[in-house]
């Protein structure tokens, strides 16, 4: 039996590959703009990494890592996203040591043992940002105009950011009580997710697909009822930045990550007809991760889009417009000594580089014409008999359809100057 690609991966045939090219580029372009350099780090890691980085208690780490022991025994992770591994880069090389915004942005591959369906995937690709060093509201606004710009540039006007705070450890532990209390005698209530989720990660019994709706209506406490005073300062800061930039939001208490290093602003950027995909990015701000890493305490945000998501949502948008290539020069030869002249001319032309191709499939004249116009050639060449002897070439220009004759050894001149024309 023939072997496929794994389950949940996918081919990016070259078609494929300029739309993914079209979006890195435009990224790199805003991440410069908004003054993020990218970060590579490795795509596995110590499991420890993630246990500590992500949680022990979340999907991710319990139930979606692709872990394996190495030769040397060690345990090792594909990485499942890439905030702990900027962490872990961030206190290697010290860079806590400056004081400053440290910005960085990534984009690349991750690994998670999803169920595959549109828009979920068991490696996908995120592109995402980390802005390490500060705790100031400005920062939460920069990085969610910096994904907004983005969307816009690319054309997406109907995408809905959901905007939450998640508090602090010390406003959260006693939101947290009230939860508990609340749901103490509706536990019947609960699907069994819920139920598992009350006793581990309470916040995330209001993230529930299922129920979530209902608990609402049910007079759920929410967290935004419960900030403390600088935490409520912090969310209200972030609000009025994003209404002076005019980027829109609707405020989404059901919005919560359950970690204790989450803190204040969390936030979705949504895209509804992808249904239980709609997630194009998810990010907020992570206060506790790097002491919870082991570093010296140090305030951090970021967010990450789902590349696969956001290409699907382009598409369904009709939105996904590709730069057609660069034209080449088709050499059409006939015989032996003829094809050798165009193998040499070929080259000649990529060494000015100009873009060039000759028949490698034994066609006929004619069959090279097709093939010449198939490939969208700009000009085709051709050496045929008597040109050999005369050592020149046709030169046919496939807009226009002239045709001239070129002394062969001037042909990468003559398709210089025009294309300085053009
Ligand atoms: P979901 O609820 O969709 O599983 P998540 O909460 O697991 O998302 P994050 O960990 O916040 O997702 O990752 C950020 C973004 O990465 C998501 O919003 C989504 O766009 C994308 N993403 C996450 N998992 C996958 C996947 N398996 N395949 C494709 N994209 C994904
Ligand atoms: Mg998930």
């Amino acid at each position: 039996m023939a072997i496929t690609a794994p389950r949940g991966t996918q081919d990016f045939l070259p078609e494929q590959t300029a739309e993914w090219q079209m979006l890195e580029a435009k990224i790199r372009r805003i991440c410069a703009l908004y003054g993020f350099g990218e970060i590579r780090t490795p795509l596995f890691e110590n499991t420890e990494l993630f246990l500590r980085g992500i949680g022990e208690t979340t999907d991710v780490v319990t139930k979606e890592m692709y872990t394996f022991v190495d030769r040397g025994g060690r345990s090792m992770t594909l990485r499942p996203e890439n905030t702990a591994s900027v962490v872990r880069s961030f206190l290697e090389h010290k860079l806590y040591g400056e004081q400053k915004v440290h910005k960085f942005y990534y984009m690349g591959p991750m690994f998670r043992h999803d169920r595959p369906q549109a828009g979920r995937y068991r490696q996908f690709n995120q592109f995402g940002v980390e802005a390490i060093g500060s705790k100031d509201p400005a920062v939460d606004a920069e990085i969610i105009s910096l994904a907004f710009q983005l969307f816009r540039e690319l054309g997406l006007n109907d995408l809905v950011l959901h905007l939450n705070s998640v508090g602090c450890p010390s406003c959260r532990p006693i939101y947290r009580q009230k939860l508990l209390d609340f749901f103490a005698d509706k536990k019947e209530s609960l699907c069994d997710d819920c139920r598992e989720r009350l006793e581990k990660n309470p916040l995330r019994v209001l993230d529930c697909k299922a129920d979530g709706e209902k608990m609402m209506n049910m007079g759920v406490p929410l967290i935004t009822e419960h900030l403390c005073e600088s935490c409520q300062s912090h969310f209200q800061q972030v609000q009025q930045y994003l209404q002076a930039v005019g980027i829109p939001f609707v405020k989404d208490p059901r919005l919560v990550r359950g970690l204790d290093y989450y803190t204040n602003t969390a936030f979705e950027i949504m895209y509804a007809p992808l249904g239980a995909q709609s997630t194009v990015c998810g990010g907020g701000r992570y206060d506790g991760l790097i002491a919870e890493v082991g570093g010296p305490s140090t305030p951090g945000i970021g967010f990450a889009v789902g590349m696969e998501r956001l290409l699907l949502t382009l598409k369904e948008q009709g939105l996904l417009t590709v730069p057609v290539g660069v034209p080449p020069i088709f050499i059409v030869a006939l015989g032996e000594a003829a094809r050798a002249k165009a193998f040499v001319l070929q080259q000649a032309l990529r060494a000015r580089q100009i873009a060039a191709e000759i028949d490698l499939m034994g066609r006929s004249m004619k069959g090279q014409m097709k093939a010449a116009n198939k490939a969208g050639a700009g000009y085709t060449v051709i050496i045929g008999e008597e040109e050999l002897a005369r050592q020149e070439v046709q030169v046919r220009n496939m807009m226009t359809k002239e045709q001239i004759a070129v002394p062969m050894n001037e042909l990468v001149t003559y398709m210089e100057s025009n294309r300085r024309d053009d």
